[in-house]
């Protein structure tokens, strides 16, 4: 019997467990490796700092998705993974063993600003931003991203006093606008074009010559490789995440998948594209055990885009079409329950 080891509980792999709970796969021991036995659910954690819904409302339970699917959960975190000798090693010290690995681990929060690491708060992972966010009456966020731009509306909604330091967008030009005036309109302290160079004790951030004093930084700036992956013998892109074919096989091992923001995909790393990978990480490990060809990822370059705005309200964009309003809010909020109850194994229809 195969031994497949998923590493992360990320969307593609809940995708997985959902698909593996409505429909068993025969013919491979599974196991499970992911640090939080219930995860909060990223496109709903702007709306619990928002105070839309209670933490309960936005997180699932891994370890109970994972028994419905019936794969052996273990709840710890991997240190170390040896692609050519099949080993993967965890924080307590235990070396697994396994045929096949698949990588959904998500991605980690690049801190390499001078005194990010020591004075700022990294938006992952959420379970511990959720528990040390007490104070949010004077923050600053290091990031313009879909991240740094929800959290900041988000927290504006609380009542707090909130500046984005961006230095660059990576939104389209026509997106960028509507965000960048969504921020405006709601008196978010926006600050496009500049970067933080360093965080002082206080946090006080430093941006070319300002500096300025706040009660909490928080470091949204964009998705960074795990450290451990660089260690791992597994062929890399040039940002250090593991460079996967077709099918979302690594190209130098290929016994080992890596999907989501694990996977160096020339496409945006969200969760909506993690949620495609699975789809197709699905029929792989059904293939992998019948002997089948396995099928290939097709990127969607006009995945659609929906970022809530503080209040019960979004703006939603796809493919070069942009709206925004409270029905774009209400929207996302069923698809976004609707993902929680798959997950849950309720019914997805309501
Ligand atoms: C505040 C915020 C809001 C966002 N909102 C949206 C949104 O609305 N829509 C959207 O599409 N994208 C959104 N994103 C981006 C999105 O969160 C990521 O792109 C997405 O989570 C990546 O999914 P993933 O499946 O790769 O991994 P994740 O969903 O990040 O999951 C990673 C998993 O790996 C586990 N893990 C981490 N380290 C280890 C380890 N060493 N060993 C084992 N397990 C480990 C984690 O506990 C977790 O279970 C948001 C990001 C942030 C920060």
């Amino acid at each position: 019997m195969k031994r497949v080891l998923l590493i992360g509980a990320g969307h593609a792999h809940a995708r997985l467990l959902a698909a593996l709970a409505a429909k068993p796969l025969y013919g491979a021991r599974m196991a499970l490796v992911s640090p939080e036995p219930r995860q909060i659910y990223s496109a709903m954690l702007p709306g619990v700092i928002a105070g839309h819904y209670r933490r309960e409302e936005a997180e699932f339970d891994v370890a109970e998705l994972a028994a419905r699917a019936s794969v052996d959960y273990v709840p710890a975190r991997i240190i170390g993974l040896d692609a050519a000798a099949k080993t993967a090693t965890l924080d307590d010290g235990q070396e697994v063993h396994y045929d096949f690995a698949s990588l959904n681990a998500g991605s980690a929060i690049a801190q390499s600003v001078p005194g990010a690491a020591d004075h700022t708060l990294a938006v992952k992972p959420f379970e511990r931003l959720v528990g040390e966010l007490r104070r949010i009456a004077h923050v600053a966020i290091a990031g313009g991203g879909a991240a740094g731009i929800e959290l900041a509306m988000a927290l504006r909604h609380r009542g707090g006093e909130v500046t984005v330091y961006s230095e660059r967008s990576g939104f389209p030009p026509p997106l960028a606008r509507r965000v960048e005036r969504a921020l405006r309109r709601r008196g978010v302290d926006f600050r496009p074009g500049m970067r933080v160079d360093a965080v002082e004790p206080g946090p006080v951030v430093i941006s070319g010559t300002s500096r300025q004093q706040f009660d909490t930084v928080l470091w949204a700036s964009g998705p960074a490789p795990h450290p451990w992956l660089a260690m791992s013998g597994l062929a890399l892109d040039e940002r250090g995440f593991v460079q996967v074919n077709e099918n979302l096989c690594s190209v130098s091992h290929p016994h080992i998948f890596a999907v989501g923001d694990c996977a160096g995909l020339g496409e945006a790393k969200s969760g909506v594209n993690a949620v495609r990978h699975g789809g197709v990480l699905e029929q792989n490990m059904r293939h992998l055990v019948s002997g089948e060809p396995f099928i290939a990822y097709e990127p969607d370059p006009n995945a659609l885009m929906l970022l809530s705005c503080g209040a019960r309200y979004a703006i939603a964009w796809r493919g070069g079409w942009g709206a925004e309003g409270r029905w774009a809010w209400w929207w996302k909020n069923w698809i976004d329950r609707r993902w929680l109850r798959r997950l849950r194994g309720e019914k997805a229809s309501s």
